[in-house]
């Protein structure tokens, strides 16, 4: 049967002191990762490795992303609770149960059928309640429910896709890795109806956002 064990509880010990010291300090991000059964998102053949600071294959070509880049890009949110959140590429539904832990309202969106269906029985069967998991692509965003306090993307767009700038609230911020093979992870922050601001920070490396051209 699959269960949290005081080992993985342990090993979760161990994984926060690793995200301190590269630089991580928001307790509830803290709270979350050392919280959240990461080896309960991943294939029974990596189970061992759920703690080290790394991405993991998921199935369909994805990876889960790497611990510390889940909590630099939750950090970097600055999440409230109660705040609504647009997920585009839930994946594994990691990062969407480290939001639902940070007390937000999340949307998430996924493209690939098979990663949404897992998510779908996975998240509620571990506590984890998102307001919706979205089968569809994450590009388009997800008008009926905009705008968006927070948008987190979580995998590489070549570029910034303007319906996700049209549908961040004003006061909003998205965190968005942007580039091809590498990324810069980058926050925009909506400071009025036609006003944005950029702040670039370091390089990632994500699997790319893809767009559905139908
Ligand atoms: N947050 C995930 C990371 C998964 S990797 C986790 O913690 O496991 C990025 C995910 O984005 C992949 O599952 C991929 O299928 C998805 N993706 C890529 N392009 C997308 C798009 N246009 N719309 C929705 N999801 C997309």
């Amino acid at each position: 049967m699959k269960q949290d064990t005081t080992k993985h509880q342990g090993k979760r010990r161990q994984l926060i002191a690793v995200l301190k010291q590269k630089g991580i300090t928001q307790a509830a991000v803290l709270n979350a990762i050392g919280d959240i059964p990461r080896h309960l998102f991943l294939d029974s053949s990596f189970v061992d490795h759920a703690y080290q600071d790394k991405a993991f294959p998921i199935g369909a070509d994805q990876t889960i992303s790497q611990p510390y880049t889940v909590a630099f890009q939750s950090e970097q949110l600055q999440l409230k609770t109660g705040m609504k959140v647009l997920e585009i590429g839930t994946g594994s539904g990691y990062q969407t149960a480290v939001l639902c832990h940070m007390g937000a309202e999340v949307y998430s969106i996924e493209r690939q059928h098979e990663l949404f269906r897992t998510s779908l029985k996975r998240l509620p069967s571990l506590g984890y309640k998102p307001k919706k998991l979205i089968f569809g692509d994450g590009y388009k965003g997800f008008p009926k429910k905009a705008p968006f306090d927070r948008i987190l993307v979580t995998a590489g767009a070549p570029s910034v896709p303007e319906p996700l700038l049209a549908q961040l609230a004003v006061g909003g911020k998205m965190v968005i890795p942007v580039g091809d093979t590498n990324q810069k992870m980058t926050v925009i922050s909506r400071t009025s109806d036609t006003n944005f601001q950029k702040l670039v920070l370091g390089d990632f490396r994500f699997v790319p956002l893809l767009e559905d051209k139908n």
